[in-house]
């Protein structure tokens, strides 16, 4: 089978490793086994499952879902402040962003990555036959504007944005998402996965710019993150021309009745939210008490550090066999020897302080 010439020198999304095959090589219990790998939440969505599980028997499968997703819509309107026709319901944050490729990019156009950050942005590019430019963080993980702008050509269509950035931890003001967009001329997505983790967006930028587009997701804060539900915000016109590519039934109806159940009852995410925003500031003093690791502020669910003593890749081998998987950065640019770490319940969290200490030491 001979494939697109985009896909030829491709490097496909690196899988993370699944929890049975940690099992095998490591001879323990799969329930033993804890992912702080993926950033999601630790705690489940008890409240949305039990109205879900009410529900259920009546639940319309034999129907496709309603194609316009409305009803999740005018949750995320009453959950924003944003009018409904601002918003495209997606399979997840990927979707969305597979879907503003889709509109924008055409082979041999352009788009600008500050990195280190969330692979997926390369990947949904090149799959449409784009070039990426990687423009370096500074080194406190700020946006370097100048050299961002400077990367942008004739031929730039989008600018990717991950805003509380994975896997660093850091937000860039919205003046700087502006200053992108309205300097640029490009599609700034921003990706704010994380955001209320953080509490800052961008989405009122794109009451007023049609060249802004947020990008968001109800897998972290929401603990949805099996049932694939996202959406993008932009501006009425924007929205429409996404909506050209949009799949009309990517998102299940039982996904949508969980999306709605939550985007209503927001207390059971702010609880969660706000149990998680304490353990990360626990963590990172915990953290900051280790001699041998440094790690770095963040507003969101994840804590990188960097391995100051000994070598990050092993570090990572040996909290493996003690059950914890973290995110191996050890090789990535911009963040050698570094490790990223989902901050989880306050057991699990004590967990990998002990094992981190008792390994660095
Ligand atoms: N954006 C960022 C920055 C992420 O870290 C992730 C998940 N790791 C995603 C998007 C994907 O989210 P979803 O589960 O909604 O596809």
């Amino acid at each position: 089978m001979k494939i697109r010439k985009a896909l030829e020198s491709f490097e496909a999304y690196g899988w993370e490793t699944p929890t049975y095959e940690i099992a095998e090589k490591t001879g323990l219990k799969v329930g033993d086994i804890v992912r702080l790998d993926t950033n999601t939440s630790p705690f489940k969505p008890k409240l949305a499952l039990s109205a879900l599980a009410r529900k259920l028997k009546q639940a319309d499968v034999n129907e496709y879902p309603d194609t316009s997703y409305h009803a999740l819509r005018q949750a995320l309107s009453a959950y924003t402040g944003k009018d409904l026709e601002r918003f495209v319901v997606t399979n997840g944050a990927d979707e969305g962003l597979d879907i503003i490729t889709k509109v924008l990019l055409d082979p041999e156009d352009e788009v600008v990555i500050p990195t280190p950050t969330y692979t997926m942005y390369r990947i949904v590019s090149q799959i449409m036959g784009a070039k990426v430019k990687v423009v370096e963080r500074n080194s406190d993980f700020s946006l370097d504007l100048e050299s961002m702008l400077g990367a942008v050509g004739k031929r730039t269509k989008i600018i990717f944005l991950c805003n509380p950035n994975n896997p660093t931890g850091n937000f860039s003001p919205e003046k700087e998402v502006e200053t992108l967009a309205k300097e640029s001329g490009a599609v700034v997505a921003v990706d704010e996965a994380y955001f209320e983790y953080c509490g800052r967006s961008a989405i009122d930028i794109t009451d007023r710019l049609d060249n802004v587009v947020v990008c968001r997701t109800l897998s972290k804060a929401f603990s949805l993150a099996g049932a694939r539900l996202g959406y993008l915000a932009a501006k009425r016109e924007t929205v429409d021309k996404l909506n050209l590519v949009r799949p009309p039934n990517s998102l299940s109806v039982i996904s949508l009745m969980l999306g709605q159940t939550a985007l209503t009852r927001l207390g059971e995410m702010k609880k969660h939210v706000g149990a998680t925003v304490k353990e990360r500031a626990r963590l990172l003093d915990g953290l900051r008490g280790i001699a041998g690791v440094e790690p770095y502020p963040s507003v969101t669910n994840f804590i990188l550090f960097r391995v100051k003593r000994g070598d990050a890749g092993k570090v990572h081998t040996k909290l493996m066999q003690k059950g914890l998987v973290l995110r191996n950065l050890s090789q990535v640019r911009g963040v050698e020897n570094c490790l990223r770490t989902t901050v989880g319940t306050p057991e699990v969290n004590d967990r990998l302080l002990v094992e981190l200490d008792r390994l660095l030491r």
